[in-house]
């Protein structure tokens, strides 16, 4: 069995990484979630077939990291199936809301030493309507725990549930569940934009709640590396529901089409020209260093990185 604690930094283990939008569509209707609701029902497993869809990831000659992500990911028709494939020559890391019983098959499809990590996604707000207590969601979370999965409970630190947030982490550590992080939440609530208009006491809050040493900077929104060179566009992408690859989530400079042949990454590191990353848990790690060390200390110099330690 691995060792089924979770540390970001495990991501730069994996040389080659593909963020996978794979589907839209989710059951939960999160006040929260940046997706489009009215999306067109698509899954790449309707029209092509999971050896297929393998098939191009294992033409590339690389072996990657492959997240995927969602809407939620076991709505997806053959994900199982899928799973099977892509771990025959790939990692894969998912994102789930844990609903679906098909977790309790999981095992039978992917390896554990093949999945960095299963980021359990606790939507407070829809989940209580459904699973009182979370006793169904933490019957789960034992569950892949105890065949050997790295399980990180997510908890998004939306507004709303900021005066119970210590109160749940509280709540799941007493019922066994110890991995837990906060995530930030990006977006609008009550006519503020967030994570700017967090109180200094809840970004100590949540930066003491996340198990991501990054967490305060994207709190306080130091992920601007425009000029550092990343990995993005030669190690590392965003591919959307149809296969279409872009250079990261935050820059969509087309790097052509996965399953249509038409995947040309770069053959080097680039320097980054967004203004902001948004690939948030990810840009950290795909950054080149020593460049990078150089330009937090002209930051610090201008005063634009003051806080950081
Ligand atoms: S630092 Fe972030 S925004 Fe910039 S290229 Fe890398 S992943 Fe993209």
């Amino acid at each position: 069995m691995q060792d089924t604690s979770f540390d970001m930094a495990m991501v730069k283990d994996y040389e080659y990484k593909i963020f996978w939008t794979i589907s839209d569509l989710c059951n939960f209707h999160c006040s929260y979630c940046y997706r489009d609701k009215t999306a067109e029902q698509y899954y790449a497993t309707k029209k092509y077939t999971v050896g297929y869809i393998a098939d191009c990831f294992n033409k590339t000659g690389k072996s990657w990291l492959i997240l995927l992500a969602g809407g939620e990911p076991f709505l997806m028709p053959r994900f199982l199936p899928l799973v099977k494939e892509l771990t025959k020559q790939h990692h894969i890391q998912i994102s789930s809301n844990l609903c679906s019983d098909d977790v309790f098959e999981f095992p039978d499809y992917a390896p554990p030493e093949k999945v960095m990590v299963i980021g359990a996604s606790l939507h407070v707000e829809q989940r209580e309507k459904v699973d009182p207590g979370f006793e169904n969601f933490i019957e789960k979370y034992h569950f892949l725990e105890q065949k050997g999965y790295r399980v990180l409970v997510n908890y998004v630190a939306w507004p709303p549930l900021l005066n119970r947030i210590e109160k749940d982490f509280a709540y799941l550590k007493s019922r066994g569940v110890n991995n837990v992080t906060a995530f930030t939440f990006l977006g609008n609530w009550n006519g503020k934009y967030y994570p700017d208009s967090y109180t200094e006491e809840e970004i100590a809050m949540i930066t003491r709640l996340s198990v991501f040493n990054g967490e305060e900077d994207i709190l306080r929104r130091r992920t601007k590396y425009k000029g550092i060179p990343c990995e993005a566009g030669y190690k590392y992408f965003s591919m959307d529901i149809r296969g279409n690859i872009t250079q990261c989530n935050s820059i969509k400079t087309g790097y052509g089409n996965l399953f249509d042949d038409s995947f040309k990454p770069d053959l080097t590191n680039k320097k980054c020209i967004a203004e902001e990353c948004i690939d948030t848990y990810m840009g950290e790690f795909l950054l080149h260093r020593k460049e990078h060390f150089g330009i937090r200390i002209r930051n610090y110099l201008r005063g634009v990185d003051k806080n950081k330690t």
